[in-house]
């Protein structure tokens, strides 16, 4: 009973917000983008904190925000001549290409991206009492990446002129030579977000953005992508990586819950609903089900029957005890537990 891992994600019927990459390609799967830059901060900086930078309530657009943004779409052209133009894709981090570096104003030191600054500020930082994340609202500076120049956020550098992305926002401070990736503001969100706007919505319940094949068909939770996921831990809203709603409409990365299903482990870690689509968990049923006729109890079992509750339809029922499992006999599930 292993679950064909590759598969799983995409069965699920999730989105997964897909930053950088967004891989929407996957069948049902859903990328919602986003990307995780950072995001907004938004002039009200009422909002809370850290990550979690929704802004859901910011209206406003924020035009400034997008200001200097250019998006292009893929491969639109460059003009080479216009000098704003030099460089583009020839300076960044692992995780963007981009001509400045934003200073964190708890450091008081420049970083490429707000990962570069958390990966070594906390994540690598061993003295736990120095670990600490960017709080993206508070940046206010950038360092030129082409002349050094340090100086108030903006989309070109005051020095020499350069554009410091193709695609800019200064609410989120925010830079992106790759406008493949087609990053987009979302004011609700309060972040920018991968994959094109015209692409999303954001649902107001859930407080996130979705693809727009989810706006009738995913389960709405409030508040469903501010949450951390419940096998690592991080917090989804503006994770890089990609997230997966499970059926039962709680968030977990792609990632983790293909390790989940790897270890033979069907039920969402926060309400044991199983983690895919009923479509998919049918092949593991099937798979338990020759699993047992394979495995006759001993004749002392074989007439025991016990009591189960489903924890995917939520019915009763009596059915024969098997070491391996116990099938819903209304919906055929195995993810039943005693009663
Ligand atoms: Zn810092
Ligand atoms: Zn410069
Ligand atoms: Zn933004
Ligand atoms: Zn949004
Ligand atoms: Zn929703
Ligand atoms: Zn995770
Ligand atoms: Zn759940
Ligand atoms: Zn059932």
């Amino acid at each position: 009973m292993e679950a064909n891992g590759e598969e799983q994600p995409a069965d699920v019927e999730q989105q997964e917000l897909g930053d950088e990459e967004l891989h929407h390609g996957d069948e049902e799967a859903i990328v919602l983008g986003d990307i995780d830059d950072e995001d907004g901060m938004e002039e009200e900086e009422e909002d809370d904190d850290d990550d979690d930078d929704e802004g859901m309530e910011s209206e406003d657009d924020d035009d400034s925000d997008s200001a200097g943004a250019a998006d292009e779409p893929s491969e639109d052209p460059v003009d080479t001549s216009d000098p704003a133009n030099r460089g583009i894709k020839m300076y960044g981090c692992e995780h963007y290409r981009r001509r400045a570096m934003i200073v964190a104003p708890c450091c008081d030191k420049p970083f490429w991206c707000r990962h570069c600054h958390n990966a070594a500020c906390n994540d690598n930082e061993v003295d736990p009492k120095k670990r600490h994340v960017l709080d993206r609202k508070a940046l206010r500076e950038v360092v030129c990446g082409l002349c050094g120049v340090r100086q108030e956020k903006a989309s070109h550098c005051t020095q020499c002129g350069v554009a410091f992305g193709r695609y800019t926002c200064l609410l989120c401070s925010f830079f992106d030579d790759d406008v493949t990736k087609e990053c987009f503001h979302c004011k609700d969100c309060g972040i920018c977000r991968v994959g094109g706007r015209s692409n999303f919505f954001h649902c107001r319940t859930c407080n996130c953005c979705y693809a727009v094949q989810l706006r009738d068909s995913h389960v709405c939770i409030e508040n469903s992508m501010h949450a951390n996921c419940p096998v690592c831990c991080e917090f989804l809203f503006d994770s890089i990586k990609p997230i997966n709603i499970m059926p039962c409409g709680h968030t977990i990365h792609q990632e983790c819950l293909r390790s989940l299903a790897e270890h033979a482990t069907y039920t969402c870690p926060v309400c044991c609903k199983s983690i895919m689509s009923a479509a998919a968990m049918e092949r593991v049923w099937e798979e338990m089900d020759m699993s047992v006729q394979s495995n006759p109890m001993p004749p002392e079992y074989q007439t025991t029957r016990v009591g189960i509750l489903c924890n995917d339809c939520q019915q009763r029922s009596t059915v024969p005890f098997h070491f391996i499992g116990h099938k819903c006999a209304v919906c055929g599930s195995y993810n039943t537990r005693r009663t």
